[in-house]
């Protein structure tokens, strides 16, 4: 098993490690301390000062506030509230959902019809930064994404102590 440095991650999260050093990365059993290394990497990167405990995309993290509550946080530093509630329901929100706004998307007769499907874009309220893209029918509610164990995964998988909760 190979073990990797913070510079190495850095390298991987930003894009700049070489396919040949990705794909051996990727593919190989994950160094034990990886997980470590990667949330030092994504905390250094961050304009908070708030712990990163669970990244859930490229801007977007449940993050340990000085009072203990997890919640969802942008990287800019915005609050979604609690990170057991669906962040999507307290960004804003775009919905393509006729055909001129799914051609800005798509080539003509590309697009999906949007009587069968639309897309919802999320985006932070305070940065504009865009967090997520979902493509349900018109009528189905806002899809939650991920409910992550997170003690679980802190205990079971990533041998690190679980971050305290209030
Ligand atoms: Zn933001």
């Amino acid at each position: 098993m190979s073990s990797y440095t913070k510079h190495q991650i850095a390298d991987l999260i930003e894009g700049r490690a070489p396919w040949t050093t990705v794909h051996r990365m990727l593919s190989m059993p994950k160094d034990a301390d990886r997980f470590r290394l990667y949330l030092e990497v994504l905390q250094d990167k961050a304009s908070f000062d708030t712990r990163i405990i669970l990244p859930l995309g490229p801007h977007l993290h449940i993050v340990q506030t000085r009072d203990k509550a997890w919640v969802t946080m942008c990287e800019c530093g915005h609050n979604f509230g609690d990170c057991d509630e669906n962040w999507k329901l307290n960004a804003l929100v775009y919905v393509r959902d006729t055909e001129e706004a799914m051609a800005e998307v798509y080539p003509r007769l590309m697009a999906p019809d949007p009587a069968w499907q639309v897309y919802r874009e999320y985006y932070c309220p305070t940065c504009g930064v865009m967090h997520d893209v979902e493509a349900p029918t018109p009528w189905y509610p806002v899809v939650h994404d991920f409910e992550p164990d997170i003690e679980t995964f802190y205990r079971d998988w990533v041998k690190l102590p679980v971050p305290e909760r209030a």
